[in-house]
């Protein structure tokens, strides 16, 4: 994890007391608290799932947000989208969100970009992160950052959400990748979003603290329990499955490395 050298790497009074009940709970401690502290984290997307997942972690104590999200807020983003409200329309979700979490979090720092991540700028954002955790709209960006993420080593933390369905995955060092599991031809010229198939404002929240909580057990105990295995929830039944996931020999981006 890097620190940068203007920043205390303990944790002040202050900030002890705003996470009080976390460090209080069993198997969660002050050293998990300070890796939260120490971790730099890049949130793809603003939407229904950025929102809520980059607020999560804002206010359990991570330390360095990025966002990054070309949008503009609309009204039909208001629906789900909780970080949002009527006034916000016309301005970048990007900017709105960061303001948010650092009126929710002095201690943290938050930078957001207001660009489309793409070839350009896609190594720059990715390569120095302790973890990424996408939550875009479409398969291009998620193809280019589980590739980037792959090159540079970065785990990476996905999650989707439409209809009533939501998927979760974490790709971490030598395990399978999103193009192990979705191969590319079969979705490159798909769009995944809500503004075609619809959304419940529930489900985006439901896959987005699903990812923030695991984010969390990442960053501050290091675990793993989603890496190769896909998390699937369907929010009629309400049922959830874990499947495992293999390798797959042919995918592009698993060979490259
Ligand atoms: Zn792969």
């Amino acid at each position: 994890m890097t620190n940068p050298l203007d920043m205390d790497l303990e944790l002040s009074d202050e900030e002890m007391h705003l996470y009080s009940r976390q460090i209080l709970l069993d198997g969660w401690d002050i050293e998990a608290q300070e890796k939260l502290k120490l971790a730099n984290v890049l949130i793809v997307g603003c939407g229904g799932i950025g929102c809520t997942t980059a607020e999560l972690l804002a206010r359990a104590g991570v330390g360095q947000i990025t966002l990054i999200d070309a949008d503009t807020i609309e009204m039909s983003n208001l629906q789900r989208q909780i970080a949002y409200v009527e006034e916000n329309i016309g301005f970048y979700k990007a900017e709105i969100l960061a303001k948010r979490l650092q009126q929710i979090n002095p201690h943290i720092r938050v930078e957001s970009q207001t660009v489309k991540l793409d070839e350009s700028n896609a190594e720059a954002l990715i390569s120095a992160q302790d973890l990424v955790l996408d939550g875009c709209d479409n398969f291009t960006t998620r193809y280019l950052v589980n590739q980037t993420c792959k090159q540079f080593n970065v785990p990476l933390i996905s999650a989707s959400a439409i209809g009533f369905q939501g998927q979760l995955f974490m790709v971490e060092g030598e395990s399978a990748c999103y193009e192990c599991l979705f191969p590319k031809e079969q979705h490159a010229n798909e769009n995944l979003r809500c503004a075609d198939s619809g959304v419940l404002a529930t489900t985006p929240n439901v896959m987005a603290s699903l990812q923030a909580h695991h984010a969390l057990l990442y960053l501050g105990l290091g675990k793993t329990p989603l890496k190769q295995k896909l998390m699937l929830w369907d929010g009629l039944s309400m049922k959830q499955r874990l499947l495992a996931f293999e390798k797959d020999t042919d995918c592009p981006i698993c060979q490259a490395r």
